[in-house]
């Protein structure tokens, strides 16, 4: 296993439209492996969708570690089937964009269609936490950031956090 550099604002990748997984084969399992271990590193992150590491593919793995408690979910080509009309405003972080929080406002609930690593199809309805992270990280398989719902001058204000987050880490690392 091994842990993958996340890509940070504003590289261009962050912002392209990934591919459906055909190939359900060894190098998707290791992936996926790679994607948790990666995840579990940063320390602070729920959510990690295969662009942020560089990789153009539906796929994205979610922890929301509630009560302490590691409850590990892969989803492979996830599609959102429903949204609630009901809203729920909450403060989201991302870990292409770190150091900066903004409250965006989602669906409170979402009924969502993926695969698994066995291939097997599932369907559940989400609610609050899980269903605010499963739209997070979606979007970001279509290239979509939390920051794009927000004003021009925030997405400024991000930018500049993550690149003064980055001057620190060089001189603590
Ligand atoms: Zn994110």
């Amino acid at each position: 296993m091994s842990i993958l550099e996340i890509l940070t604002i504003p590289d261009k990748r962050l912002k392209q439209k990934s591919s459906d997984v055909e190939n359900f084969d060894k190098d998707l399992a290791k992936m996926v492996k790679d994607m948790f271990e990666t995840l579990y590193a940063s320390g602070n992150g729920i959510g990690l969708a295969a662009p942020q590491v560089g990789i153009k593919k539906r796929i994205v793995v979610i922890d929301l570690k509630e009560e302490g408690k590691s409850n590990p979910m892969t989803l492979i080509n996830p599609k959102i089937i429903f949204y609630s009309e009901e809203k729920f405003v909450n403060e989201e972080g991302c870990l292409s964009i770190p150091g900066f929080y903004a409250d965006v406002s989602r669906s409170n609930s979402v009924e969502v269609e993926w695969e698994g690593l066995d291939r097997k199809k599932n369907k559940k309805k989400l609610t609050g936490l899980m269903s605010i992270c499963i739209q997070h990280e979606i979007d970001h398989l279509d290239g979509i950031l939390f920051i794009d719902y927000l004003s021009n001058l925030k997405k400024k204000r991000a930018l500049e956090k993550v690149k003064k987050f980055k001057k620190n880490d060089e001189k603590t690392t």
